[in-house]
């Protein structure tokens, strides 16, 4: 049966942005170290009580959400175990400030991504000599259950293969070897640019996409030849936000309908990861969960970031995205 230490699912909440702060409608949330209370507006609904591993607030720094959250998984992918970060939630919650941050290169604000990044080359230049070390990057978007490479978007539909050898992996995913963070934050700044974006009336660039970004390191010790690696797979996923706010038609249905299943296919797999008592786990139900079946479950690390807005503007999302978490526990 799974470990459920195995799988963390936090959450976090942005501060107010420019335009909730005009509303003047202060927090719809309180929060205390491990729950969050949704102090509703709307006459119906009760308070709502959500418990997760770690809330954080938003004051909470970029670097406590990357030590709770995110540390743990680069240790073990230096051991040689696979690991999965997901930050989920709506359009303009925070996972891409989570995820990537402002600025890869500012020691306060950088994310997850190149905090992890930092960590692999650290481990790599304190460990002795007798060990070989290779790093390789990717970065790839699921858009409409479509993979397209991001650091070659000449290939747009790639396919999923497994074998024996390498278990299950993305046909002619560009790899990129990498030897210092700096390589790395260009390689990142390409894929971005090669983003599938479209606009909706939430955000004016909105991914609509799965951004998925994958380290691979390689060990061999030069004396005996022993050797391990370790996959990371750094998942920023497109917003989670119901259609009828979006006001979505034609193609942003279509979208939004696939991004939809995908996401439910990815509560449903964490989900029956951590109740330790499901037999089947439902890895085919979508490509993104299919890509990452070798890294969910088994030995691997997983941490689940929501990403919440705590305006009462925002109450209905927040509370779905709350939803989400704690079914995914
Ligand atoms: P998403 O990727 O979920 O659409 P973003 O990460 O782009 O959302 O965040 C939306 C805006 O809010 C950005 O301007 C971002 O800088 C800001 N933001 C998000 N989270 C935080 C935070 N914890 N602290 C400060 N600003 C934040
Ligand atoms: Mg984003």
């Amino acid at each position: 049966m799974e470990d459920q230490n195995n799988v963390r699912v936090v959450c976090r909440f942005r501060p107010l942005n420019d335009l909730e702060c005009q509303r003047a409608q202060g927090l719809c949330v309180s929060f205390s170290d491990q729950t969050v209370c949704v102090n509703s507006q709307s006459d119906s609904a009760e308070n709502l009580k959500f418990t997760f591993d770690k809330v954080f607030t938003p004051e909470s720094s970029q670097e406590a959400v990357y030590n709770f959250a995110a540390k743990p998984i680069v240790e073990g992918v230096m051991q040689g175990f696979n690991g999965t970060v997901f930050a989920y939630g709506q359009t303009s919650s925070g996972k891409t400030f989570t995820m990537s941050g402002p600025d890869l290169e500012d020691p306060i604000t950088m994310g997850i991504i190149p905090r992890m990044v930092n960590t692999v080359f650290d481990f790599i230049s304190d460990t002795d000599n007798n060990t070989e070390f290779t790093v390789k990057i990717s970065f790839c978007e699921i858009y409409m259950e479509k993979i397209k490479d991001l650091l070659n978007p000449t290939e747009g539909n790639l396919k999923i293969h497994e074998d024996k050898i390498k278990g299950v992996f993305i046909e002619g995913l560009t790899e990129m070897y990498v030897s210092n963070d700096i390589e790395v934050h260009e390689i990142m700044k390409e894929g971005n640019e090669n983003r599938e974006v479209a606009s909706t009336y939430m955000n004016a660039v909105s991914s609509r996409s799965h951004s998925l970004f994958i380290i691979t390191v390689n060990q061999t010790n030069s004396k005996d030849f022993s050797g391990k690696v370790g996959k990371l797979f750094l998942v920023d996923l497109a917003g989670s936000e119901k259609v009828a706010k979006t006001g979505a038609a034609g193609l942003r249905l279509e979208e939004a309908k696939h991004i939809n299943k995908s996401l439910t296919a990815l509560g449903q797999v964490i989900n029956s990861l951590t109740d330790g008592k499901s037999t089947h786990i439902p890895y085919r139900d979508s490509k993104l969960t299919r890509v990452l079946q070798d890294s969910l479950g088994g030995n691997s690390k997983t941490s689940l970031i929501v990403t919440c807005s705590p305006s009462p503007y925002n109450e209905a999302e927040t509370i779905s995205s709350l939803r989400f978490g704690i079914r995914a526990k």
